[in-house]
C-alpha cells in the first residue's frame, strides 16, 4: 500500500460502493430471498458543490427531474413535520407525538439544533431560510418549500461526510420513467447526485415460508437503539429470519475515494471504509416440504366449513432442525410493501401476519396423552398391564362428570393411547394429581422455550399455581381433564413437534433451530449450528417401546388414518387430538395430529393444528402429505 500525503489543492471525490445484503437459502441451497439490482438516487456530501447557491440549484434540478419523469417521489414527506405550502405552513399534530416515527425524529432534530420545542412553523422555516440562504429574491415560494423539506430530511438523517442522503429509492432501470430519470440526471451532471445499487429483496417463493423469512425495513423510533452503528436510513431485518440473523446478513456500503491533482490527474484511489458484502444464511427449512405442507394446509382449511386458520411444523428428531414451519393464512411477500395490501392484512380478523407455528398456542387435546402415559409409567403410577374400566362416564364426580367419547371397557395404557380413551387418563390424573405429570411433559418440551431463533410463545402449563397467578379457580376435576390435554394447557405447534421428537428418539430434547449454516460470498462455510441438547429426559427403554408401539397402533388400527398414510413409504406412528376452544365457543373443536416416521429409526416428526378442524384425522392429512413427499425424495429417480 502506498501512502499519499494530500496537498491542500488536491480535489477529492468520494463515491459510495454498495455492500450487498446476504441472501437466504433453504437447506438444499434453493434461493428463498435474493436481491435485485435497483437503484437509489443519493446525494454524496463529499462530491457536492462548494457554494450554497450551487447546492440549492442542484437540489432543485434533481427535484424537477423527479417530477418530470414521474418516477419515485422523494421520500422526505413521511417524516416532514410541516403541513401546507410555504409560506402558509403549520406543524403536524403527529410531529408533536414522540411515540410516532415522525415525532421521534422531530424531537431529535429540535434537540440537536438546539431549537425550542414549541417553535412555530414560521420560526422553523426561517431557521432553514437563514441556514441555507433561501432568500426569496432568488427562489420562488414553492422552491423554498421544496428546499426546506429536503434540508429538514438531510438533517434528520445526519447527512454529512459519513451519511449519504437518499432522495429517491427503488428505481428500477427497466421502468421507462426511471430510465428517463437516469438519463436526465446524468445529462445535467448534478454535482453530488449519484445512483447507487441497493438492497431490494426478491422472494422467489412469494407466499411460502413468508412468516419464517420475515421482512427488511427502515430503522424505526422503537428499535433505533439496537442499530447504533448503522446509518439512519439503513434497511435492516425487521421480522423473521431477516431480523434474527441481521448480524450475518448485513452488508455495509463502502466509500471509494479518488484524489485528483490540480490538473485533474488521478493520483490516488482507495476505499475508506471498504464495502462489506453480507453473509448468506442457509436455513434448516426444506422448501419443497414447506410447499407440500402449506398446500395441504390450505386445501384442508378451504375444504372444512368452519376452519380459517392452522399451522404445521416438522422437525428432524435427531438434531432439532426445523424442516417445515407453516402458518395459514399466509401473505404475499411481493405485495407486502403495498400500503393497501398491508392494511388488509393488518385488519384481517384471521390474523395472517401471526406466525401460528411458533406464536399460536393451543390446547394439545389427546396429543397430551402420550406424555401423560410416559409420566404414569415412569412415575410408577401404572405399569404396562394396568387396566382401568371405561364405562363412558368417569364415576368420581357427581356433577359435570367427565366422559369418554367411546365405551372401551377394560383398557391398558397401549389401548388407551390407541383408542384415545379419556377414562384411563382421568384415573391417572385424578389419582396422582396433574402436578405429578406436568414435570414430565415439560421436560419433553411442552411449556418451555424450544430454542427457536424467532420470537415464540411459551404457552401455559396447567397447574394450581397458574390458576392462583391469574385469579382463576383450580378445581379437583382439572387433575382429570388436564391429563387428557384440556384444562389450562396451551402449547405451540412447534412445541408439539419437539415433544413428540423427545418421546420417539428416546429422551433427548434438542433445541429447535432454523439456522443451519452461514457462508461467505465465496461459498465458504463460516459458521455451522451445532446440535444442542436442551435436556436429557430419563425414561426406560420399556416405556419408550410401549409408547412408540401404541402410537403406531393409532395409525395402523384406524381405517381412516391408515388410509391417509397409505402413500407414505415408511411406517408411521402418531396421536390425534381434538380440543375444545372454550366452553362458550359455538365453533367445532380444534383438530390436532402429531406423528413420526419411520417407526424403527424416526427421521421426521410432524405436527398440525387446524383451528375448528373438527377431527384429529383432518390434521393428519397435512402430516401425511409431507411424509409422503419426504420419503418419496429418498427414492433415486430412474436414470
Ligand atoms: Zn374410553
Amino acid at each position: 500500500m502506498k501512502y499519499y500525503f494530500p496537498r491542500s489543492d488536491d480535489i477529492i471525490r468520494t463515491e459510495t460502493v454498495y455492500g450487498e445484503r446476504g441472501r437466504i437459502f433453504d437447506r438444499n441451497g434453493k434461493l428463498l430471498v435474493g436481491n435485485t439490482a435497483n437503484y437509489n438516487l443519493i446525494f454524496e456530501y463529499g462530491s457536492m458543490a462548494d457554494k450554497r447557491k450551487d447546492v440549492n440549484l442542484a437540489l432543485l434540478d434533481c427535484i424537477s427531474a423527479l417530477k418530470e419523469t414521474q418516477t419515485t417521489d422523494y421520500r422526505a414527506e413521511d417524516y416532514f413535520p410541516l403541513l401546507g405550502s410555504y409560506p402558509n405552513m403549520r406543524i403536524k399534530d403527529s410531529a408533536r407525538n414522540e411515540n410516532t416515527d415522525i415525532g421521534h425524529y422531530y424531537k431529535r432534530f429540535l434537540n440537536k439544533q438546539k431549537l425550542k420545542e414549541n417553535i412555530t412553523a414560521e420560526q422553523l422555516c426561517n431557521y432553514f431560510i437563514n441556514k441555507y440562504k433561501l432568500w426569496s429574491e432568488l427562489y420562488s415560494d414553492s422552491a423554498i418549500g421544496e428546499l426546506i423539506r429536503i434540508y429538514y430530511d438531510m438533517e434528520r438523517v445526519d447527512f454529512g461526510y459519513y451519511q449519504n442522503y437518499t432522495i429517491a429509492e427503488s428505481i428500477d432501470p427497466a421502468d421507462p420513467n426511471a430510465k428517463a430519470l437516469i438519463t436526465m440526471i446524468n445529462e445535467k451532471s448534478i454535482e453530488g447526485a449519484n445512483f447507487i445499487k441497493q438492497t431490494e429483496r426478491v422472494y422467489p417463493y412469494d407466499t411460502y415460508a413468508a412468516h419464517i423469512l420475515g421482512r427488511i425495513g427502515k430503522i424505526t423510533a422503537e428499535n433505533v437503539s439496537q442499530y447504533e452503528d448503522y446509518p439512519l436510513d439503513a434497511l435492516v431485518g425487521t421480522s423473521g429470519c431477516e431480523a434474527a440473523f441481521e448480524e450475518y446478513l448485513r452488508g455495509t456500503d463502502g466509500k471509494k475515494i479518488s484524489v485528483y491533482n490540480k490538473s485533474g490527474e488521478l493520483i490516488d484511489e482507495y476505499y475508506d471504509p471498504k464495502p462489506v458484502v453480507g453473509k448468506d444464511v442457509y436455513l434448516t427449512i426444506d422448501i419443497d416440504l414447506q410447499i407440500a405442507a402449506e398446500d395441504a394446509l390450505r386445501e384442508e382449511i378451504e375444504r372444512l366449513d368452519y376452519s380459517e386458520a392452522g399451522a404445521a411444523t416438522f422437525i428432524d428428531p435427531n438434531n432439532g432442525d426445523v424442516l417445515v414451519s407453516a402458518s395459514y393464512p399466509t401473505y404475499s411477500q411481493n405485495q407486502f410493501s403495498g400500503v393497501e395490501y398491508y392494511a388488509s392484512l393488518a385488519n384481517d380478523e384471521n390474523m395472517p401476519l401471526l406466525n401460528r407455528a411458533i406464536q399460536g398456542t393451543y390446547a394439545p387435546g389427546s396429543v397430551y396423552k402420550v406424555g401423560a402415559a410416559l409420566a404414569a409409567l415412569e412415575g410408577g403410577f401404572i405399569n404396562s398391564n394396568t387396566c382401568y374400566d371405561c364405562q363412558k362416564v368417569y364415576p368420581y364426580y357427581d356433577d359435570d362428570a367427565p366422559t369418554c367419547l367411546g365405551l372401551h371397557g377394560e383398557v391398558n395404557v397401549s389401548d388407551a393411547i390407541k383408542d384415545s380413551c379419556n377414562i384411563f387418563f382421568y384415573y391417572v390424573g385424578d389419582q396422582n394429581g396433574l402436578d405429578k405429570i406436568t414435570p414430565y411433559t415439560k421436560s419433553l418440551g411442552l411449556g418451555v422455550p424450544t430454542g427457536i431463533e424467532l420470537g415464540e410463545r411459551i404457552g401455559i402449563i396447567a397447574s394450581e399455581d397458574y390458576c392462583k397467578s391469574t385469579d382463576r379457580a383450580w378445581r379437583a376435576i382439572d387433575n382429570a381433564t388436564g391429563a387428557i390435554g384440556q384444562s389450562y394447557h396451551l402449547y405451540s405447534p412447534l412445541q408439539l413437534s419437539v415433544y413428540t421428537s423427545t418421546v420417539v428418539n428416546g429422551g433427548t430434547r434438542y433445541s429447535a433451530h432454523f439456522l443451519k449454516e452461514i457462508r461467505d460470498r465465496q461459498g465458504e462455510t463460516v459458521y455451522t449450528t451445532e446440535t444442542e441438547v436442551a435436556e436429557k429426559v430419563n425414561f426406560s427403554s420399556a416405556t419408550h417401546t410401549t409408547i412408540k408401539h401404541a402410537m403406531s397402533r393409532v395409525v395402523d388400527e384406524s381405517t381412516v388414518l391408515s388410509r391417509y398414510f397409505s402413500n407414505v413409504d415408511a411406517t408411521v406412528g402418531g396421536k390425534t387430538g381434538t380440543a375444545q376452544v372454550s366452553a362458550n365457543s359455538t365453533l367445532p373443536d380444534n383438530a390436532l395430529f402429531s406423528g413420526f416416521a419411520p417407526y424403527d429409526d424416526p427421521e421426521i416428526v410432524g405436527s398440525c393444528i387446524l383451528e375448528a378442524g373438527e377431527q384429529g384425522a383432518n390434521a393428519s392429512k397435512i402430516v401425511a402429505a409431507v411424509f409422503e413427499q419426504y420419503f418419496a425424495e429418498d427414492i433415486e429417480p430412474d436414470a
